[in-house]
């Protein structure tokens, strides 16, 4: 097109300057004057065409640029957009009103919205403490900083920063960390530290008690009396301790497996627990394979057997216990079912909880320490096992775990 153009205007000269030799000749007299002004007119169209070229490759060379330019803003769009959508940090970025301009793919996870482009932050996250967190932003110089819980879609704790920029138009820039987690287990660590001290309160109360009526009067009587319920005492803050102790171990260290025969603990654990059942005239029955291996640590499977077991004793006044190991292939199911007191509902969800105890004062009358299903759940799951409770007020509980046998013959080879 452009050379065409420029060769058009050579063409459009040399006619001219024809028609003015032509004219020139025709008159006679000024043929002397028409020739040097139609080579005039030549060389006039030639630097014309030269300089429309030279304009048209200029053209073409900022043409070519801003393609280029365009090709580089699109793929650092891109590159930035796809960071952006892989952060686990909500990103939004909205106009001086609050109206959203970008979100990144968390930040829309965050809130279950879509496409929240051209929505007010209000309507996408329904939190006034955010919006107003953005506004203020658009008044400050600096970042602001804030923690907010958002209810919906679901209940969420996100450290809320908002910042924004001289450029124009203004924008507000805002991010989102959630630290949902953290604060639960700041609450599991504060919660245990206030249960382990009042477990270990109560009965350092009594003794102290119990001590200092025995300083005040020297009778006989009086000591027999006191010492064995002291005894009791000290016996319960000795069974705190090893639980605390074997729920540290079992969390601070990973499970040390090795071949381990279940048949053969549930055995250990029939012959460990047949006294306190015949104590209260309860059944204590086993059906299941003899010898049955998988991948395990021994003692640890041994310490959730004897727990609920015993657990299934204590709770249980009439009737029995019955325990039933399952062979499934790759995994294991082993049920311990009572006829006991039973659990209400409304505690099944706690029940595996540090401390949680149903019937408090009935748990510390076993010398129960609230922390052997705790202790339970950790070894089961830290086994990748799973373990689930079935209970009826006043019929019967049904605890049943699912451990995978892993490979017990490499092991046993080894
Ligand atoms: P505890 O030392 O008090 O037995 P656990 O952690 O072993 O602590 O159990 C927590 C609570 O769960 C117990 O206090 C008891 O109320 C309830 N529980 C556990 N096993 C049974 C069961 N087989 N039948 C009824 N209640 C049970």
């Amino acid at each position: 097109m452009s050379e065409i153009a420029s060769r058009r205007s050579l063409i459009i000269g040399i006619f001219l300057a024809i028609g003015v030799l032509a004219v020139g000749i025709a008159s006679g007299a000024w043929i002397w004057l028409a020739v040097p002004l139609a080579i005039g007119i030549i060389a006039l169209c030639n630097v014309l065409q030269r300089e429309i070229i030279s304009v048209e490759v200029d053209l073409a060379r900022k043409t070519d640029q801003n393609e280029t330019l365009g090709e580089i803003a699109r793929t650092q769009k891109s590159a930035v957009d796809a960071f952006a959508d892989g952060l686990e940090i909500g990103i939004f970025v909205c106009d001086d009103r609050a109206q959203i301009a970008y979100a990144n793919r968390f930040a829309q996870l965050l809130f279950g919205f879509e496409n929240p482009l051209g929505r007010s932050l209000l309507a996408v996250t329904l939190s006034v403490e955010l919006e107003q967190l953005a506004l203020n932003a658009s008044q400050e110089a600096s970042v602001i900083e804030t923690e907010i819980t958002f209810s919906f879609p679901k209940e969420r704790i996100c450290v809320a920063r908002a910042w924004t920029t001289t450029d124009l138009p203004r924008r507000i820039y805002l991010s989102l960390v959630e630290i949902t987690d953290l604060r639960r287990m700041e609450r599991i660590r504060k919660d245990f530290v206030a249960n382990v001290s009042h477990e270990l309160r109560t009965p350092m109360t009594v003794i102290r008690v119990y001590a200092e009526s025995m300083i005040d009067d020297d009778d006989k009587k009086l000591r027999a009396k006191y010492l064995p319920r002291i005894i009791t005492e000290i016996d319960r803050l000795t069974s705190i301790t090893h639980d605390l102790l074997v729920l540290s171990t079992s969390e601070s260290s990973p499970v040390r497996k090795g071949p381990c025969e279940f048949g053969g603990i549930i055995r250990y654990t029939l012959n460990l627990l047949a006294p306190q059942a015949k104590e209260k005239n309860l059944s204590l029955t086993y059906e299941g394979p003899e010898d049955l291996d998988i991948e395990a640590n021994a003692s640890q499977m041994t310490q959730v057997v004897v727990n609920l077991v015993e657990n299934a004793l204590k709770y249980t006044n009439e009737g029995g216990v019955d325990i039933h190991l399952t062979d499934l292939g790759e995994f294991i199911r082993f049920d311990v079912t009572d006829t006991g007191i039973g659990i209400p509902d409304e505690h099944l969800p706690r029940l595996f909880e540090r401390f949680y105890r149903v019937d408090k004062a009935r748990s510390r009358a076993g010398g129960g320490t609230g922390l052997g299903l705790s202790i339970v759940k950790h070894i089961v799951e830290a086994h990748g096992g799973s373990i689930h409770v079935d209970s009826a007020q006043n019929r019967g509980t049904t605890f049943s775990i699912v451990l995978p046998k892993g490979d017990f013959n490499s092991l046993s080879v080894g």
